[in-house]
């Protein structure tokens, strides 16, 4: 329950949307409530104004454009798993939703507030370094503009949202022939639980040679990461499955009440060693 001394704002428009934020930068957005109730329950959180975000058509649909898939902002968990253009352009972004809590989180949470909350362990953050994903902000006063994934998330809970912003959509670019994906949740189950680590993975080949490698992780520090070293060595050649061991060079694991930076550390190279192997086989 919102506290009683909250002022709820419920635009019909991106526009009114914006011009609300803009206007009192405090305001504390909302889509599916998924993660901010569970604040407001907890008393971590007591926003004196919410921007309801639910009733603004213009965050919704997912559409092809140019060499593009948009996702609106609002676009939901469920929503990214029924939709036909994802199973053909995203089918990795599909499964990670598929891993994500039960029906009713599905049906309420959004892409937007996975990103905007930035958890180290959103589903959708590793599909989305891995497919190059866009992520568009919106301001009253300056417009719209496009920041890479990878340039999104600053530190552990910090992007690179103003104050003044939400996010109005994500744009992942249209699947090119020969590229092949792999998701993987590691959990205390498949569903239903906090990933320990989560893993996307995508490689691009023509002639039997990688042209492209994206290796990304999720929950192994503050901020979802590419693997850059085992990325440059797996392009130029044919699939090597023992370069996942150079995976040590690019992550350094945490340790937190899921898991011990050991089990993180050898779960991740042996996750990208058995999408390798597959992939080699
Ligand atoms: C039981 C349970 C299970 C869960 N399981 C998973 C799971 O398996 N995997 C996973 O990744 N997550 C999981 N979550 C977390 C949550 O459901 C997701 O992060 C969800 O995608 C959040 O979306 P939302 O629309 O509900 O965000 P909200 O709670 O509405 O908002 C979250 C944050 O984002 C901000 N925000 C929302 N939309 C915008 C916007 N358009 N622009 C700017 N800021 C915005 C809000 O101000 C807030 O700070 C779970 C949560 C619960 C309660």
């Amino acid at each position: 329950m919102l506290t009683s001394h909250a002022e709820v704002l419920s635009p019909r428009s991106l526009q009114e949307a914006l011009t609300a934020k803009a206007s009192h930068p405090e305001t504390v957005a909302l889509a599916g409530g998924t993660d901010l109730m569970v604040l407001i329950e907890a008393n971590k959180l007591a926003p004196s104004r919410v921007l309801n975000l639910w009733g603004v058509q213009e965050l919704r649909g997912i559409d092809a454009q140019d060499g593009w898939i948009r996702l609106g902002a609002l676009t939901t968990w469920t929503e990214l798993i029924h939709s036909t253009l994802l199973a053909d352009h995203a089918p990795a972004l599909v499964e990670a939703a598929q891993t994500c809590g039960a029906a009713q989180i599905r049906n309420r949470g959004t892409l937007g507030g996975n990103l905007a909350n930035a958890s180290p362990a959103g589903d959708s953050l590793p599909p989305l370094l891995a497919l190059d994903g866009v992520v568009e902000l919106g301001s009253a006063r300056r417009g719209l503009r496009r920041v890479p994934i990878e340039r999104f998330f600053l530190g552990y809970r910090k992007t690179a949202l103003e104050r003044d912003e939400l996010i109005t959509a994500i744009y992942l670019p249209a699947r090119v022939d020969g590229d092949e994906t792999f998701f993987r949740k590691v959990g205390t189950r498949r569903a239903q639980s906090i990933s320990k680590l989560s893993f996307c993975g995508r490689v691009r080949r023509q002639g039997g040679q990688v042209t492209l490698a994206r290796l990304a992780f999720g929950a192994l520090g503050p901020v979802p990461l590419r693997a850059h070293t085992v990325e440059v060595a797996l392009e130029g050649g044919p699939v090597r499955p023992q370069l996942a061991e150079l995976l040590l060079n690019d992550i350094r694991p945490i340790a937190d009440v899921r898991s011990t930076a050991e089990y993180r550390q050898r779960a991740a190279v042996n996750v990208l060693r058995g999408w390798l192997e597959s992939l080699a086989g």
